[in-house]
């Protein structure tokens, strides 16, 4: 029964949003195809192919931000649960995390408790923590630290993502985790939606507390193994 349930909800992570996901991803395509196809006219002036050549680039990056937000770490059939060290995980979320933190001025600190193991899928934890941490760096436009903590508390790992950057009023915290929720100019609002189910598929939760100006802190809750 039990596993019936986690089994259910494991293919909602990847398919219950997924039509709605595919369109997202259509609609720049189907825009940069017909710039391309202007584009491929003879008689395009200079200024106009630089505006199209501009705009097609845009929307095949915004594809590419769904993309990642989504399921860029998930390989198919990707559903196996595993013991995972999470000091190895960080390992793995600090190379794929510090080429993005360190352009935009963010130091990244890592504050790990030995032995915290955790029953999970790798590929999609790893998809979970990267949509958070990338959050808190896009929440310090001028730069600053982020904390990622991980120690054990009773039954549970917990893991502390936190920023100092511009936080959220209680309104905008309701609003986290709805489908295309974002405030961002190039925003997915995929991340938050995708990261609150996965950690539900591994039995776990997200806490978040934000204030305005000064920062937020999500906590990840996992059953300890
Ligand atoms: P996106 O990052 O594409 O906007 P997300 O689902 O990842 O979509 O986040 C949704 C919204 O939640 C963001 O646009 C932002 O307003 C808010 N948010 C998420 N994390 C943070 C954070 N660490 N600090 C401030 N706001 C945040
Ligand atoms: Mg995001």
């Amino acid at each position: 029964m039990r596993q019936e349930l986690q089994r259910s909800e494991k293919l909602n992570v990847l398919s219950e949003l997924a039509a709605s996901v595919a369109h997202e991803i259509r609609n720049p395509m189907t825009v940069a195809r017909g710039f391309m196809q202007i584009l491929s006219q003879t008689k395009v002036t200079e200024e106009k192919k630089r505006v199209y050549t501009t705009m097609v680039i845009e929307e095949i990056d915004r594809a590419q931000s769904i993309i990642s937000d989504y399921l860029s770490f998930a390989k198919p059939q990707a559903e196996k649960l595993e013991e995972l060290d999470v000091s190895t995980l960080s390992l793995k979320l600090t190379n794929l995390i510090n080429p993005y933190a360190s352009m935009r001025g963010v130091q990244i600190s890592f504050n790990m408790e030995p032995s915290l193991v955790v029953r999970a899928n790798s590929e999609k934890l790893i998809q979970c923590l990267v949509n958070l941490t990338k959050n808190g760096i896009e929440a310090m436009p001028s730069g600053g630290t982020l904390q990622i903590n991980g120690y054990k508390q009773s039954t549970q790992v917990v893991l502390e993502i936190k920023d100092n950057g511009v936080g959220m009023t209680p309104e905008q915290i309701d609003r986290l985790g709805t489908p295309f929720y974002s405030t961002k100019h190039k925003g997915t609002g995929l991340g938050m939606m995708v990261s609150y189910r996965i950690i539900k598929t591994f039995g776990g939760g997200i806490e978040v507390t934000s204030q305005p100006g000064k920062g937020t802190c999500f906590t990840l809750s996992l059953p300890a193994v």
